[in-house]
């Protein structure tokens, strides 16, 4: 049998998980939509994927302790209802689902948020109130009360939020806990909110009930606690009657990343391995996890009992089914870009997924079979065009797909070139697979004319983008992203004229030291300063980031903070891992010219010569449009879509979206 290990039962006494597949909890703003069909058809869609149990995103077990005001919870009766419709459906499509319970504590955005001492965190505008005994006590009971409602709602367990920062995290720390009182001090005292909660959950709710405790493994905040501390709770919180831990790694705050693209692959597994010997209840390790054979690989090597994956449901609900019929290479990949995830989460969007633009929009977006197959012809095999071959070919559509380049990807070739960007090799590997699944007729090497495109009853055109000519005097001098990505040779010291995405990428790519970081972990933790907490508390210890390949500069003409505009949730690592390098990050520029000297520019009225050997320009993009004007004139209808469209701020997401979008309407 394909992946023995993660495909095998576990049982928990009163239940059976068919397999060891937990997908974690996500926040998706679904709950908050008050649409209770879609969010039961998110999770149902999961649980008939076949994954093993699912926790939700965290609800809020009172007010002050929602991550926002009006986060969702169960308040009422009627939230009760609304969550019974989620769990029905869920055990109707055979699943099993718990609900997890946060207390944001003083990352709660809100005024009236409350915590162990009134310390305000770096990533929060709003200074907690330090809570008294009786405050803590009506904060245990508003968590008992929320696994009771729980129960009545038809969940199979709760997952209590004691990591990444969180509330009951806030008070097993000093870094965050500096009272005096019982629930202060000593460990035993720092540690008494999580294990009383524990211990009056599971008190409340009986023993036929799940209680997931999720630990901190390494805090990766200065004063964050020790391995000893993580052993003590966890046998603490066993002994009070958790029956599975979850682990969670670094807090919000930390200035480590740790779910990113450019973190390794089950880069904390190493703290779940060493943490399951000391207790007796089933492990799950989570954290950059998101291909069956790394999950196989961790349990095979007993690293863990499960293995927790959240964003990777997001990108393909059939995980579980498609690994178990030994198709893992149509997983739809999650490639932690987090850019349709989080940073929504985060711009106070509803999720989705960059490579699945269906997550959390099931009832909304769909891909029926049609019941009028056409011949449809899609010219260019960027993600835009892809997605819409793939889309319309599974919908039962005769698809040929067109691209003059030798291979598919199209952009997507250009980025997995980037150092920290290895997983775009995952994406368009399956792409490749799902086209050749999908029975489309590929012909790459050979530009589509006008003549090749008659007789098709929809031709869609997908042929990407072309870099903006920007007119500098000199520029004859100077590469493009694409000729330095593909390896044209580049000097010492280079100036990189513009900086978005792809300057950043460049930037990236040019100071990059010798080890491929995202694939070497113990060069990515000294790059990072990420010890071991059996040696530090929190796990924090000073980065050594390996010496700059080339002298850089990163230009732009607006006078902000470069890399304003890039992800939420990943713009501060890309400007921190180039700070590491010591890439010279410059706005309010204005280029006078390239020459021998290296390039002219003027900044606050000084010009000066940045004495480069190499100018890489990255300054955007236009819309390639040849072929489509060759169609118009040629009076033959057609679609155009992603950068051929727009090209403006044009990324994978928009393309993707829009290629499936399309094609589920053809
Ligand atoms: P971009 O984000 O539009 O950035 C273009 C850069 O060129 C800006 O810094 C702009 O800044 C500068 N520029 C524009 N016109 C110029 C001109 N005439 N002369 C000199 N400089 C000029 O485009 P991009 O970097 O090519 O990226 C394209 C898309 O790919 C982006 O939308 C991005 O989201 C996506 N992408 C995303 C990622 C990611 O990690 N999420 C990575 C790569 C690319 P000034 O006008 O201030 O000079
Ligand atoms: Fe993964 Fe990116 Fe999709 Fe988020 S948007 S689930 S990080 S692929």
């Amino acid at each position: 049998m394909p992946y023995s290990h993660l495909l095998a039962p576990l049982d928990l006494g009163h239940i059976t998980l068919k397999n060891r597949v937990l997908m974690g909890s996500m926040h998706t703003g679904l709950e908050e939509t008050g649409d209770w069909n879609r969010v039961a058809e998110f999770y149902a869609t999961r649980a008939r994927g076949g994954v093993g149990l699912m926790v939700t995103g965290g609800m809020a077990p009172n007010r002050e302790g929602g991550v926002f005001p009006g986060a969702a919870g169960l308040f009422s009766e009627q939230d009760i209802e609304n969550h019974r419709l989620v769990t029905d459906r869920v055990h109707q499509a055979g699943g099993r689902i718990a609900m997890q319970i946060l207390h944001a504590g003083r990352y709660a955005y809100s005024k009236d948020c409350v915590s162990a001492s009134a310390i305000k965190s770096p990533i929060s505008p709003f200074a907690p109130r330090a809570l008294d005994a009786e405050g803590i006590e009506v904060q245990i009971s508003a968590i008992v009360t929320a696994a009771q409602r729980a129960q009545a709602a038809g969940y199979d367990g709760v997952e209590v939020m004691g990591s990444e920062g969180y509330f009951l995290n806030q008070f097993l720390v000093r870094h965050t806990n500096t009272r005096t009182d019982d629930w202060g001090g000593s460990y035993a005292n720092r540690m008494r909110l999580p294990v009383e909660v524990v211990r009056r959950v599971r008190a409340a709710v009986g023993p036929h009930f799940l209680l997931i405790y999720r630990i901190s493994l390494i805090d990766l905040v200065p004063d964050g606690s020790t391995w000893d501390e993580v052993v003590l709770l966890a046998r603490a919180v066993e002994a009070a009657g958790a029956s599975l831990l979850n682990t969670g790694i670094g807090w919000h705050e930390a200035r480590v990343p740790t779910i990113a693209t450019s973190v390794p692959r089950a880069a904390f597994s190493y703290l779940t391995a060493r943490l399951r010997p000391e207790v007796s209840i089933p492990v799950i390790t989570s954290n950059r996890i998101n291909s069956p054979d790394v999950a196989e690989a961790l349990l095979a090597e007993g690293a863990a009992d499960m293995v927790s994956m959240a964003r990777p449901f997001l990108a393909d609900p059939d995980f579980v089914a498609k690994a178990a019929v030994g198709r893992a290479d149509l997983i739809a990949p999650c490639i932690a870009c987090n850019q349709a995830c989080l940073d929504h989460t985060f711009s106070g969007k509803l999720t989705s997924c960059l490579v699945n633009p269906r997550a959390c929009h099931e009832t909304v977006l769909s891909y029926p079979p049609t019941l009028t197959p056409k011949r449809v012809a899609v010219v260019g095999a960027g993600p835009a065009g892809m997605m819409a071959a793939l889309v319309a070919a599974q919908r039962g559509h005769q698809v040929v797909l067109f691209d003059r380049a030798n291979a598919l990807g199209g952009q997507l070739n250009l980025a997995r070139r980037v150092p920290g960007k290895e997983e775009f090799d995952g994406l368009v590997d399956w792409f490749a697979a799902s086209i050749s699944a999908a029975k489309i007729d590929l012909r790459l090497g050979a530009a589509a004319k006008v003549a090749d495109l008659r007789g098709f009853d929809e031709v869609v055109i997908a042929t990407g983008v072309v870099p903006r000519d920007i007119a500098l005097a000199g520029q004859e001098r100077a590469l493009s992203y694409s000729d330095v990505l593909r390896g044209a040779p580049v000097g010492r010291r280079v100036a990189v004229i513009g900086a978005g995405g792809i300057g950043f990428d460049v930037a990236e790519f040019l100071s990059a030291g010798p080890h491929l970081l995202a694939k070497d972990l113990a060069a990515w933790r000294r790059e990072w300063g990420v010890g071991d907490p059996a040696d530090v508390a929190g796990g924090l210890v000073q980065a050594q980031p390996e010496p700059a390949a080339r002298e850089v500069w990163l230009l732009q003409r607006k006078a902000e903070k470069l890399g304003r505009h890039l992800g939420k949730t990943t713009g501060w690592i890309h400007r921190a891992a180039l700070t590491m390098k010591g890439v010279k990050m410059i706005g309010g520029v204005s280029y006078l010219g390239i020459d021998a000297a290296g390039l002219r520019i003027e900044k606050d009225g000084v010009q000066e010569v940045l004495p480069v050997d190499t100018v890489v320009i990255c300054a955007g993009q236009l819309p390639e449009r040849g072929l489509s004007d060759q169609l118009s004139a040629a009076g033959i209808p057609h679609h155009v879509i992603g950068g051929a469209d727009v090209a403006a701020e044009l990324d994978a997401k928009r393309a993707i979206d829009q290629g499936a979008r399309l094609a589920a309407g053809l």
